[in-house]
């Protein structure tokens, strides 16, 4: 028996959820499969490996879709000031100079999925079926995607929404290509407790072997990131934690303040990939299944966020205009919306990452130089405060704060 669904989303992490979120209390007859449940909250709990910078875009759509309150409830660290330096240039953002409250928020992934989530729940339109594993996708172009679960449950969908990750299992099955390069550098991620109470401050310093990054967690901990070859990151988190820690605090710059103790360490491949298309008669890709970005300036999921904010208005404004869900000019209208803008935001990060990992003298001179620009040109600096907040560029509603239901 198939079940018939106007959007099934693959992929229940925070952009698939998002996506559903917002479609959350439409007429549209929603499914989310996700194959892993996260684990529940509990305050007690050391934070995860996986946070991210979430953007004041990205706090709206979460927001206007009613998850933000279940971030909030749980944890996260707002930010007020952002640091960038090397050698010489040193430049410091502050909200104040915007008349903002924060920059934005560290939050754990899974808080932020864990909050989506429980939203669902709330809307009778949306069905999450968790955990749940994919046997089959049967696509063919103009006609309903029929996605076969492990356990035989066949659900059709008129738009299949591939939110499954940079290794998208839908994209594969529906033919879509993607760009890729490797940037031959890991990130460590480090998570440490230090002397200093909860910060206000995400600084990244820039050092021959690639960028040094703080991020604040909430109390004395704080996330490290840590940019270096495939081989020095494998050698640096196969150190025991003691080790580990003294050589942490003997190359990290002293604004750290002293680390107590590193608590756990995850590593990640530094890559970029763009799909080559974001969409095909019925089927629409969005966050990292569709773009996996430099994690550097901490973009992946404010774009992703962006993104489920973006698709989920042009189905909305569909279904009143009378339109076919799955029709290919309703879908490329979300891609018009997006693939640039991502693109935009993927090449500019390229550009930083490139000039600030380059030793050649010139360059470094002009980059000092830069940077003592920014720091001195006000309405420049601020254009780059609010580029980094998500409030510059064509915004879908929901990230300016707008319903769309
Ligand atoms: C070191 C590092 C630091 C980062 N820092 C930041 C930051 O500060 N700010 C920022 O914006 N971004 C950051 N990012 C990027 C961010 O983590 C990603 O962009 C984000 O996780 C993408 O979310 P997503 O929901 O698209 O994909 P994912 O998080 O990969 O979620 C995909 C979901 O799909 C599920 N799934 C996969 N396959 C299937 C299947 N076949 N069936 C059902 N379910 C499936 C998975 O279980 C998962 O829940 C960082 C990334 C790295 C590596």
């Amino acid at each position: 028996m198939k079940e018939d669904f106007d959007v099934v989303v693959v992929g229940g992490g925070m952009v698939g959820a998002a996506v559903a979120c917002a479609l959350g209390g439409s007429s549209l007859t929603v499914a989310v499969i996700e194959s892993e449940p996260p684990q529940a909250f509990a305050e007690n709990q050391p934070h995860d490996l996986r946070v991210s910078a979430l953007s004041i875009a990205s706090k709206n759509i979460l927001e206007t879709v009613g998850a933000w309150d279940g971030v909030a409830k749980r944890r996260l660290c707002p930010f007020r000031r952002m640091r960038v330096w090397e050698t010489a240039g040193d430049t410091e953002f502050c909200s104040d100079d915007i008349n903002y409250p924060e920059l934005g928020y560290i939050v754990e992934n899974r808080v932020t999925q864990l909050a989506l989530l429980d939203r669902l729940r709330d809307f009778a339109n949306v069905e999450l079926i968790c955990p749940a594993g994919i046997n089959k996708i049967n696509y063919s172009a103009g006609k309903a995607t029929e996605v076969e679960l492990d356990g035989g449950r066949v659900l059709s969908a008129t738009v299949l929404v591939a939110a499954d990750g940079g290794q998208s299992r839908v994209r594969q099955a529906v033919g879509l290509g993607v760009t890729s390069w490797d940037y031959k550098q890991h990130a460590l991620v480090i998570y440490i407790e230090t002397d200093y109470g909860q910060q206000d401050i995400t600084w990244q310093r820039f050092v021959p072997s690639g960028p040094q990054a703080f991020l604040p967690l909430t109390g004395h901990y704080g996330s490290i990131v840590w940019y270096h070859s495939p081989d020095e990151v494998r050698r640096l988190k196969a150190l025991p934690n003691e080790d580990l820690l003294r050589e942490l605090t003997a190359t990290f710059p002293d604004c750290l303040g002293k680390v107590n103790a590193v608590l756990g360490t995850a590593s990640f491949p530094l890559k970029r990939q763009h799909a080559q298309n974001y969409v095909k008669p019925g089927v629409a890709l969005v966050g990292d299944a569709a773009h996996m970005i430099n994690p550097l300036a901490g973009q992946g999921v404010n774009i992703g966020l962006l993104d489920a904010a973006a698709l989920a208005e042009v189905l909305l404004d569909a279904r009143r205009q009378g339109l076919a869900l799955g029709d290919p000019a309703v879908l490329r209208r979300y891609e018009k919306m997006r693939r640039n803008e991502n693109l935009k935001m993927m090449t500019l990060m390229d550009a930083f990452y490139r000039v600030f990992s380059n030793q050649v003298l010139p360059v470094k001179f002009l980059r000092n130089l830069g940077l003592g620009l920014a720091e001195r040109i006000l309405p420049a600096k601020n254009k780059v405060m609010r580029s980094a907040m998500g409030l510059e560029g064509k915004l879908p509603k929901l990230a300016r704060g707008e319903t769309i239901i």
